[in-house]
């Protein structure tokens, strides 16, 4: 199984760290000729949502992944991921792929709330530990978007189709449940 990791910005490789521990291997895709080769899976990994969304566009990657995720590729993508990847963010004009259902808050928690670390459920999973940082919420999502996480009354992990998104880090914690949902759902879509 191959997974293609975006990797212009951010927890790039915390995620292919992880997915190697898990068996998988890993393509960085740095600019459009990485785009050529087969990968399986997609992760759209933390950082900073406005500096991927540019590059992406200027770096001639984004109409290719985005035709990927429309014709089914699963995703897995964190905080500034899940940012790239909603039809609509309630705080910013630009919006990126579009491909989820739902309106996300961009660093949601405000200044004070800026970071932090908690335990939640994550639906089929069990309770995951959560590192926040700056994070986004889902502040409202279509009805055939299945929410996997709230916390604190707000919703930080959804599915949609092979697209999952979480607002917080699983790959700056030790815990590799997420990343092998995500396999397993690559697994079954190759
Ligand atoms: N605040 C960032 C953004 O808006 C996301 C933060 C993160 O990925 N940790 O893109």
């Amino acid at each position: 199984m191959k997974i293609g990791v975006l990797a212009l910005q951010g927890t790039f490789i915390e995620h292919e760290k992880m997915l190697e521990k898990l068996g998988a291997d890993c393509v960085e895709l740095r600019k459009a000729e990485n785009l050529e080769q087969d990968f399986d899976g997609l992760v759209l990994p933390g950082g900073e949502s406005t500096v991927q969304g540019k590059l992406l566009r200027e770096l001639g990657m984004y109409e290719i992944l985005k035709e990927k995720i429309e014709n089914g590729m699963p995703v897995l993508a964190t905080c500034a991921g899940m940012i790239l990847l909603a039809e609509n963010l309630e705080n910013d004009e630009l919006k990126h792929f579009g491909t989820l259902p739902v309106c996300v808050k961009r660093n949601a928690y405000g200044r004070q709330l800026g970071s932090f670390h908690t335990e939640a459920e994550v639906k089929g999973i069990g309770i995951v530990p959560m590192t926040f940082i700056r994070a986004p919420y889902v502040e409202s999502a279509e009805k055939n978007v299945e929410v996997l996480a709230v916390v604190e009354g707000k919703t930080v992990g959804v599915r949609y189709g092979n697209q999952l998104a979480f607002a917080f880090h699983p790959e700056l914690d030790e815990d590799i449940r997420i990343h092998q949902k995500f396999l397993d759902i690559v697994k079954d879509s190759v």
